[in-house]
């Protein structure tokens, strides 16, 4: 049965894997092992994360961003050790911590200045040990130039971010987010390195939009499939074959939300190239 704390409401995966989920609809997790555990993003709650953390896990606890967008990463200032994907620290003063900033404010949160110098550089295929227990990293550039994705080869789970969105839709329209050219690059080397953890089960960045619902009903649980769907909607789009489903604005900018199959992605016209 699902615990509430706060805004946190907390979901054990298995023995040793906890899946958290905020009001926002943030899903962040803690990994533990024998030695050490790692916390996987943040969301942006007001409140702090880390009396949670420790109710769960009395050990050291090391975070680890899929990538550094506000939502992920807002309350990562509550650990002494916070890792990413070397791409992602080298894209962050230009491009991803301006839009942090800006997002911090937009959502009525104060903006944070993050100790970026002590953050660690992560690098494609690295091992991550916690004692009889290892998070592999997988670099899935696209919505972010260093998202990452990281998986759990003993319990059978992987941790995606927002790599190819959380089921309902990949969010591939804002600044620092790859042309579709790109993505489609990127997620045909994904595929490729996907293939072993095919069985595995994907746990997104906000795990709630993958549950169908009235107002999504195309909503899936994200699956090998929708990296697989999610490639072949990029080709048809920058194909010129096929139209979009409809338009929104975020955050006043135009966008257009195409579908095919399993995926969704929702971008600018400037992004079709
Ligand atoms: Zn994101």
């Amino acid at each position: 049965m699902n615990k509430r704390v706060g805004p946190y409401e907390i979901e054990q995966i298995c023995p040793a894997v906890w899946a958290v989920d905020t009001d926002a609809d943030e899903s962040l997790y803690l990994v533990c092992g024998s030695e050490r555990a790692y916390v996987i993003d943040t969301g942006s709650a007001a409140e702090p994360l880390m009396p949670l953390i420790r109710s769960l896990w009395d050990g050291p606890a090391e975070l680890l961003l899929t990538h550094a967008h506000f939502d992920h990463m807002y309350r990562s200032d509550e650990f002494s050790s916070v890792s990413l994907l070397d791409a992602e620290i080298a894209a962050w003063a230009k491009t991803l911590g301006p839009i942090v900033w800006i997002s911090s404010a937009a959502s009525g949160k104060c903006p944070k200045r993050y100790p970026v110098k002590t953050w660690r550089a992560l690098r494609d295929a690295d091992a991550l040990d916690l004692g009889g227990k290892t998070l592999r990293v997988i670099a899935a550039r696209g919505h972010t130039p260093g998202s990452m994705i990281l998986a759990d080869e003993e319990d059978g789970l992987l941790f995606t971010g927002d790599a190819f969105g959380s089921g309902s839709f990949a969010w591939m329209w804002m600044p620092g987010c790859s042309c579709l050219s790109a993505y489609r690059d990127s997620l045909r080397e994904l595929l490729v390195r996907l293939a072993p953890y095919r069985d595995f089960r994907m746990l997104g960045g906000h795990r709630r939009q993958g549950v169908p619902t009235q107002a999504d009903p195309h909503a899936r649980p994200l699956t090998y499939a929708t990296v697989a769907d999610m490639e072949k909607l990029c080709g048809e789009i920058l194909g010129g074959s096929l139209a979009p489903e409809s338009e929104e604005r975020n955050f006043s900018v135009k966008n257009y939300l195409y579908r095919y199959g399993d995926a969704a992605i929702v971008l600018t016209k400037e992004k079709i190239k």
